[in-house]
């Protein structure tokens, strides 16, 4: 049994209303986490729990899917960016391991000081836990107004200058929506590749979690930054003051 579950039926035994009432509640916030997770990765509890996600004998080659990936420095980011009116950055997993949220909110105050609006677009599986960026943002104390769910972003997304995508991966690959043989088909995705101009922040072409080739990477209109989350961030803050 879950301990949240567990104290609740402790609670029940001597007889303390504090217990059962804090267990329970933790408990039933489990549950409403994990229906969320399942939603937002269009799969059942079993197959989440039991499942696999990986490659299969039809996931293309990377080197294939990479062939015309562009890579650029933070220098030609920032000139983009001088003219961004629109940004939109997308945080996944790489900003967790990078703890880059502090340098990311400090790249979008800077920006909204030269005049540009910018949001964050949040995935509701992005990272490792559900609301795993909303807990990371708000620690770097980003309005919560600022964050706009995957829903409501995707349909305005045309209207992006930039898209800056940080240590995020499947949560933005379009696969999910044209290869229904891909382990995250039908997944939920952040459309940023609809976006005029996309910016990735990885430090190589390595897959994320289902270990997939991400064509979002070589499309014509995604320019890669290979680079750790945080040191990207404080160079591309240093090169837009530059400007
Ligand atoms: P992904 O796992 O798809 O990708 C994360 C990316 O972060 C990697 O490709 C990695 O690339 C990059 N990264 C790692 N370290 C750094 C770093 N220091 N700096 C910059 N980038 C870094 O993450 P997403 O958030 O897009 O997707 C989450 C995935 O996890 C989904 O598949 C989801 O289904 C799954 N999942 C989510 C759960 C949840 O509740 N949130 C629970 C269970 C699974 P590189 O190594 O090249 O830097």
């Amino acid at each position: 049994m879950d301990t949240d579950w567990a104290a609740a039926a402790t609670g029940f035994v001597i007889d303390n209303n504090v217990l059962i009432i804090a267990g329970s509640l933790v408990g039933a916030s489990g549950i409403i986490l994990t229906k969320i997770m399942c939603k937002a990765m269009n799969r059942s509890l079993t197959n989440v729990l039991f499942g696999t996600m990986e490659p299969t004998s039809a996931t293309p080659d990377a080197d294939e899917v990479y062939k015309t990936v562009k890579a650029v420095s933070a220098e030609e980011i920032a000139l983009l960016l001088e003219n961004a009116r629109r940004v939109v950055i997308v945080p996944g997993y790489g900003m967790a391991v990078s703890r880059s949220q502090h340098a990311v909110r400090d790249l979008a105050n800077l920006l909204e000081a030269r005049g540009a609006a910018v949001e964050y677009a949040i995935h509701p599986v992005a990272g490792r836990m559900p609301g795993h960026m909303n807990v990371l943002l708000a620690e770097a104390n980003v309005p919560y107004d600022k964050l706009v769910e995957m829903d409501h972003i995707n349909p305005t997304m045309e209207t992006v200058y930039v898209a800056i995508v940080i240590g995020a991966n499947d949560v933005v690959n379009p696969v999910a929506r044209t290869d229904p043989g891909s382990p995250i088909a039908g997944m939920p995705i952040i459309d940023v590749n609809r976006a005029r101009t996309v910016v990735v922040i990885k430090r190589s072409l390595s897959p994320g979690f289902a270990g997939i080739p991400n064509p979002l990477f070589a499309a014509a209109n995604t320019l890669m930054f290979f680079n750790d989350g945080k040191k990207a961030m404080l160079e591309l803050t240093s090169a837009v003051k530059e400007l």
